[in-house]
């Protein structure tokens, strides 16, 4: 926003003008074809003497203002800004209207001042894009009135920009001076850091394979502040997939920030958790966080902006001490943060606020992302879409009219396209029908039309909603289908089942984002074999790196169990055995321990064996359960900390798979129960067939590389520090396979047997 000292008159007056309550109850927007076509509409109907598109600069001081009105008279000396909607202009939230209304008479004072005029009528045109009427309000202002107003808004920008810009400059130079806040770095962290700062002010990517508890967050943060105060990159993006991620960026940017007070940042955290209200309903007559949010914004901004870090914590200490929303004064701030934390989805997904603000702002971003091996399945998930037919039922059971009969079309052509044998489970579906996709659109327009006539009206809310998003988001990943897609058909009970749009590989559409940033740093513990992760992320030349470990082989010893057997069918018969082997590592080094199963119905058959074999010795044996919430991870991981002998039961791949820090005697060793592979079923096996044509090689990539990652992570839950030893059981005979074993850390010490 500050780049260039120049802003739009449409970025100034949301900056200084939104007064009122934050209002996010969901109203359907225009398009921007047919927002484009609606304004050409109003401006085709005006008489000669009107001109359309008016360009319009003003300077103040060495400050740019600049915009394009939308229409001029100079028959009337009338000044015009249109706004395209569907439905009625009253249903225009005031903060919204109060912002159209200053953006007018922002142009009307520049206009007046171009033309030295002493008087000018403002007009704000509403247009229904429904019905292809014109709501037209009209004011009349003298330039001096006009001067005040519009001045005080440059002025309250002006401030901030001065404060932001001293701020900035003091940041730089403290930058350069910035220090790496040990006494030494330890080789890894040096060879990373290097790597990293190339990475950055050349602009390119980098994959970079470093060991856990290497210090990589670090690592790599200190070096992209630094690049960043040799003036390459402008913002840095911490991306994460979890949120103890998070948590080591904020503690990494603590320590770095000792040599750089100046310095910036702000962690997004999800909504639902950083949300101060009973249930998430953004609206000013339902929370009071977001009553009067813009009224107070200045205030709380200015505040916000004194504290170096804004964490999840203090976001929600200045939500509670100025009762405003911290979700929203985090999305606020992440506009003039240096830094900003935040999950993967935040820059990757379809609609991704860091990337709409990069975009915007045309920001030089350097990308760090943080267990870059997750951004892969991800990505799957963010460019996939589904549709139940259960939902199309009942919400055509809610509404009525025109938008009734269409879900009813969408039912009758979503039966005629996906014609299944009631034995058959999962169908390839070629491509959706026009009848089909057109009896979508209509549900989208009808749904539009009638929640801009009737805003309140419940019917249109709860499912009907949730169907209308699902439907939007099916038909936009619908005009992406290509070989990296798979349509697919899974009839269900009753064949009310779900139509998915499958993202096979997310390597185009990743790719697509990674072109809008700088430089991008992808790391992790688990990146083998490399040239997966470069196919699959969309980074093909992305520089490689493998950060030699800190740690010793002596520090974990590995055993293998050449009898022991975990493939499908011998899953029964190697509970047993597991459990003594389990029983005898307990017996010889008591300490704490994890073993991780291939599901949650292995675990459940263990359970009750793994409790009478190990009933005569002195451990403690937690399990975890399906669908734990926080607090219940939490206690769970707690329990280590504050026990010895205690033996969790968890799933491999699950939650306590990976991003868990569990140091010292907190975590002994792990038994690992399987390859992991994901499970042999219609949509891997048509995902293996996908690959091999994408890729040629199926099965590694929909199996075995997915499989051994989770190993090797839950694995890399042992060795913390320098300081940690213990043991891994790898209990599966096919970890003595030469291609699996190499895909195995290679600190690792040699195998026992
Ligand atoms: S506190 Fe919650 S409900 Fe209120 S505005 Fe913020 S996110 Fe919305």
């Amino acid at each position: 926003m500050l780049a260039g000292n120049k802003i739009s008159v449409r970025a100034l007056v949301e900056f200084a003008a939104r007064r009122g309550d934050l209002h996010r109850q969901f109203s359907p927007s225009p398009s921007a074809a047919s927002g484009i076509e609606g304004h050409l509409q109003v401006q085709r109907s005006r008489p000669d003497s009107y001109q359309a598109e008016v360009p319009l600069q003003m300077h103040i001081g060495d400050l740019l203002i600049s915009g394009r009105a939308d229409g001029y008279d100079n028959a009337t000396q009338c000044i015009e800004e249109i706004k395209t909607l569907y439905g009625s202009a009253e249903n225009v939230p005031d903060n919204q209207r109060s912002a159209h209304w200053a953006q007018a008479k922002m142009y009307a004072w520049m206009q007046c001042w171009r033309l030295n005029l002493p008087h000018i009528k403002v007009a704000l045109v509403y247009f229904d894009l429904n019905e292809e009427r014109q709501y037209r309000l009209e004011q009349v202002h003298a330039r001096t009135e006009l001067d005040k107003e519009c001045q005080g808004w440059v002025l309250a920008f002006l401030r901030w920009q001065n404060l932001q810009q001293a701020r900035q400059r003091n940041c730089q130079q403290q930058l350069t001076k910035l220090a790496f806040p040990y006494p030494q770095m330890h080789r890894g962290q040096r060879l990373m850091s290097e790597s990293v700062y190339k990475a950055c002010v050349t602009g390119s990517q980098l994959l970079s394979e470093a060991p856990t508890g290497m210090g990589k967050t670090l690592a790599t943060l200190f070096a992209a502040l630094k690049a960043k105060s040799a003036g390459q990159i402008q913002r840095i993006f911490f991306l994460t997939a979890k949120t103890t991620g998070q948590h080591a960026a904020e503690d990494s940017l603590a320590l770095l920030k000792k040599s750089a007070q100046a310095l910036r940042s702000v962690t997004l955290s999800a909504q639902q958790r950083a949300c101060l209200h009973s249930e998430v309903n953004c609206r000013g007559d339902v929370c009071p966080y977001a009553r009067g949010f813009y009224d107070k914004l200045p205030k709380v901004r200015e505040h916000a902006a004194r504290i170096p870090l804004l964490t999840a914590s203090t976001l929600a200490d200045l939500g509670q001490q100025y009762e405003i929303c911290p979700y929203y004064l985090a999305v606020e701030m992440a506009r003039w943060c240096e830094v900003v934390v935040a999950d993967m989805n935040y820059y990757f997904d379809i609609t991704a606020l860091l990337f709409a603000l990069q975009q915007q702002f045309e920001w030089k971003v350097g990308l760090l992302i943080d267990e870059c091996h997750n951004l892969i399945e991800r990505g799957r998930m963010m460019y996939s879409a589904q549709l139940q037919r259960q939902w199309m039922l009942d919400s055509s059971r809610q509404v009525k009219g025109k938008l009734q009969q269409a879900l009813k079309r969408v039912n009758r052509q979503w039966l005629a396209q996906v014609n299944v044998e009631p034995e058959q489970n999962y169908q390839l579906v070629v491509a959706i029908n026009d009848k089909l996709l057109a009896a979508m659109q209509d549900v989208l327009r009808e749904y539009s039309a009638q929640l801009q006539l009737s805003p309140d009206d419940p019917s249109l809310r709860g499912i009907m909603q949730d169907v209308f998003f699902q439907l939007n988001h099916f038909i936009t990943i619908y005009g992406w289908f290509d070989e990296d897609y798979a349509l697919d058909w899974q009839p269900g009970v009753k064949n009310k089942g779900c139509l998915t749009l499958r993202n096979i590989s997310p390597a185009r559409l990743l790719a697509e984002r990674f072109k809008h940033s700088h430089s991008a740093v992808l790391f992790s513990a688990t990146l083998q074999p490399f040239h997966y992760y470069q196919q699959l992320l969309g980074i093909p030349e992305a520089k490689l790196q493998v950060v030699e470990s800190p740690f010793d082989a002596n520090q974990l010893s590995v055993f293998l169990h050449p009898r022991l057997s975990l493939r499908y069918q011998h899953r029964q018969q190697a509970i047993f055995p597991i459990c003594q082997i389990v029983a005898d590592q307990l017996r010889q080094t008591p300490g704490n321990a994890m073993l991780f199963v291939p599901s949650y119905g292995f675990l459940d058959d263990l359970l009750p064996i793994l409790r009478d074999v190990i009933a005569s010795l002195n451990v403690e044996l937690i399990a975890q359960q399906r669908d734990m919430n926080n607090d219940q991870k939490a206690d769970f991981l707690r329990q280590y900390s504050h026990k010895r002998n205690v033996l969790g039961l968890v799933v491999l791949g699950g939650v306590f798979s990976e991003g868990v820090d569990l140091p010292g005697e907190q975590l002994t060793g792990v038994f690992i129960a399987s390859l992991g592979l994901p499970q042999y079923n219609p949509i891997n096996h048509m995902m293996e067939q996908k690959l091999q044509r994408l890729f040629n090689d199926g099965y590694r990539y929909t199996y075995l590389y997915p499989g051994l990652q989770k190993v090797v992570q839950a694995a890399g839950r042992v060795i913390r520090t320098v300081n940690d030893t213990g043991y891994v059981h790898l209990l599966d005979n096919r970890f003595f396979q030469a291609d699996i074993q190499q895909l195995l850390p290679d600190w690792w010490s040699t195998p026992k047997v």
